[in-house]
């Protein structure tokens, strides 16, 4: 793959922002990646473990020469970041992020960026529970899809160069609207988060009462749960202040059908509860179908405890 960029500013060092490092060098996309977080402490962890082929003290330094500059922190950070590197962005330089929320960053970012710089926002439909630099692996975006979530009338060129740069990253492409992105992303992400965070948190106060034993004897169903909700709490407290109406929206049809379910156990109703698994079951089967998991036992986990 040929070099898409000359110099790429990665802005936050956590978990996407490494795995963009690992996959831009096995892809050899890009001349120079600069790099900079806020604490310290994360900067000394990048440099000792070779994480972007500069490490700098300032966000100014970081972004000075860079043709695109990446923002990979939590979605509340983005504004005051974007305001602190405005005065500092080269003409012509390209600006996008990875947040998981597109119309919040689009109205915190946007009116910070300079006239003749670009901006053109995106999203990467990959992750773990895990953060922090030392987290990232070159192939998180391995056939996974990242959106990239134009505002207003994105330049051609700036929108056809990050394409460029996420394909050889290993992802997919499309181009998504803001709002749309963020119900969509409600539904398959936000929502189902918020879920195993309640249930974990039921089952939390259920401990207290049945001496240990949701954990001793946590089984598959819950153990999943328990994986998702140890999602960064910083970045989900943000999700969720910054995609209020898709995911009130998305929870209020949960809840009912939830309430319907509720009825069918209580009135024995197990013709519905039937056709209902059948019909979930067939969303996994597609989901398999389209390559965005595998059909290991135990999600490919291994099954020894460790
Ligand atoms: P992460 O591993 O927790 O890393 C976050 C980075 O942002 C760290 O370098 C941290 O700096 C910095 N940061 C945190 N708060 C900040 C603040 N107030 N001001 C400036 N910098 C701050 O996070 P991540 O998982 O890579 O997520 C980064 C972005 O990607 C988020 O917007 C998230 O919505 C999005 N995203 C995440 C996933 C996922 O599954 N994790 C998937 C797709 C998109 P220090 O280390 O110095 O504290």
């Amino acid at each position: 793959m040929s070099q898409v960029y000359g110099r790429v500013a990665l802005i936050g060092l956590g978990l996407i922002a490494s795995s963009m490092f690992w996959a831009i060098k096995r892809g050899g996309l890009v001349g120079e990646v600069t790099g900079y977080a806020r604490s310290e402490e994360t900067r000394a962890t990048a440099r000792r473990i070779g994480l972007c082929d500069r490490v700098c003290d300032t966000l100014e330094d970081a972004v000075k020469d860079a043709d695109l500059v990446v923002l990979c922190v939590p979605v509340g950070a983005m504004e005051a970041v974007a305001r602190q590197m405005a005065g500092s962005l080269k003409p012509g330089a390209t600006v996008s992020d990875v947040g998981s929320v597109k119309r919040a960053v689009i109205e915190a970012v946007g009116p910070h960026i300079p006239e003749g710089v670009h901006f053109v926002p995106a999203h990467p439909l990959a992750g773990t529970e895990h953060s922090g630099p030392e987290s990232g692996f070159a192939e998180l975006f391995d056939n996974r899809w990242s959106l990239i979530v134009p505002s207003g009338d994105p330049d051609a060129g700036a929108v056809a160069d990050l394409r460029a740069l996420w394909e050889g990253m290993g992802a997919n492409v499309d181009v998504m609207d803001p709002d749309h992105h963020d119900l969509v992303l409600a539904v398959t992400s936000h929502t189902p988060h918020l879920i195993a965070y309640t249930m974990v948190g039921v089952a939390d106060d259920l401990r207290r009462v049945t001496d240990s034993e949701v954990i001793k004897y946590s089984a598959a169903g819950f153990r999943d749960f328990t994986r998702i909700a140890a999602s960064d709490p910083t970045m989900w407290r943000d999700v969720f202040l910054t995609n209020k109406d898709a995911t009130l929206e998305i929870l209020g049809r949960f809840t009912e059908e939830l309430f319907a379910l509720q009825r069918a156990i209580r009135t024995g109703n197990g013709d519905l509860l039937h056709d209902y698994f059948t019909r979930t079951r067939g969303i996994r089967r597609g989901i398999l179908d389209a390559g965005q998991d595998v059909d290991a036992p135990n999600f490919g986990r291994s099954t020894k405890a460790k």
